[in-house]
């Protein structure tokens, strides 16, 4: 960041002079912080999702606050994704557990064009991870607030018509009062039985007793989880030592400072030219 804007001035939290600083770089911020800087002209995430900016009463609503929307992050995200239906796909997870128990033991194969892949969120990290899906041949079905239309996409904005359709389950939403707990045993039943659950949005959407219900019914074949509520995940939690579960640390999309960068840069330029930021989160939405 110093490099990209040799005439400006960093000040790292705890040490803020508040008074001089113009734009706060935010990722996990402690309370207090904003009554601390009252000449804002922007607030800038440093994460893709924003609710812990957006539920901070302290954060001034006068001020834009932009997400970070960094293309190497899309990009990880749908990789992340990609790996997790394909495990899924070619039943990896399966012919992991028969290792460990020296059975040789076969699936039927199934074709990418037999399966549907349900996105919840089509968004920056949806839509991509739409394409990404389409390419290896799967159906996609996407769901969002707003009527949408992407190529290839059968789009909707009914929940339970995605999830009638939808072998594999995608979570690529934000976390707001209407989407938190939305990985449901209602959610789970409407889904054709077998199918699985990836949860790479944020661990709230989860509600973990109702996986594991529909893990040990058979409902679903296996759930890939990459947030957690809280996190990190405790050492007592169910989710580590289910074996239908695959756990990673919130690892499918990191923030990589060649990417993320330039656009922070980008943000911070419009604004002193006077100039709208772009990626500006609407307060009313929650996202
Ligand atoms: P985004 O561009 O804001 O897209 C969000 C999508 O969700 C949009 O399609 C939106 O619909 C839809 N949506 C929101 N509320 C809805 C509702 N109530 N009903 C139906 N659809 C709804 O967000 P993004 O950049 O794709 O990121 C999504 C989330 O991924 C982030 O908020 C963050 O929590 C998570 N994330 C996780 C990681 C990780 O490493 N695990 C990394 C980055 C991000 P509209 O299109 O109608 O607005």
């Amino acid at each position: 960041m110093h490099a990209a804007l040799p005439q400006d001035r960093f000040f790292a939290w705890p040490e803020l002079n508040g008074g001089a600083i113009d734009i706060a770089l935010v990722a996990t911020h402690p309370r207090g912080t904003f009554a601390r800087l009252p000449n804002l002209k922007l607030v800038q995430s440093m994460w893709m999702g924003v609710e812990t900016l957006v539920d901070d009463p302290e954060l001034p609503r006068h001020v834009p606050l932009a997400r970070l929307i960094d293309p190497g992050m899309v990009h990880a995200m749908a990789e992340t994704v990609l790996a997790h239906l394909l495990d899924w796909h070619r039943h990896h997870y399966y012919y992991r557990r028969m290792q460990r128990e020296a059975r040789w033991s076969r699936l039927e194969q199934v074709l990418p064009s037999d399966r549907t892949v349900g996105l919840l969120g089509l968004g920056e990290l949806g839509s991509y991870a739409a394409e990404r899906l389409l390419a290896l041949g799967f159906n996609v079905c996407g769901w969002s607030r707003r009527p949408k239309a992407l190529p290839g996409v059968k789009c909707t904005t009914d929940v339970d018509e995605l999830l009638a359709r939808s072998q594999a389950v995608v979570c690529l939403l934000p976390l707001t009062p209407q989407t938190r707990g939305i990985l449901n045993a209602r959610a789970f039943a409407r889904m054709p039985r077998g199918g699985c659950v990836v949860n790479v949005a944020r661990g709230a959407h989860l509600v973990v007793q109702d996986l594991v219900a529909a893990l040990d019914s058979g409902q679903l074949a296996h759930a890939y989880l990459d947030v957690f509520d809280p996190e990190p995940l405790p050492p007592e939690s169910p989710l580590w030592a289910h074996p239908g579960v695959t756990v990673t640390p919130h690892i499918a999309a990191l923030n990589d400072p060649r990417t993320s960068i330039p656009k922070i840069v980008e943000n911070v330029e419009r604004v002193r030219r006077g100039e709208a930021p772009r990626h500006l989160v609407d307060f009313s939405a929650g996202y």
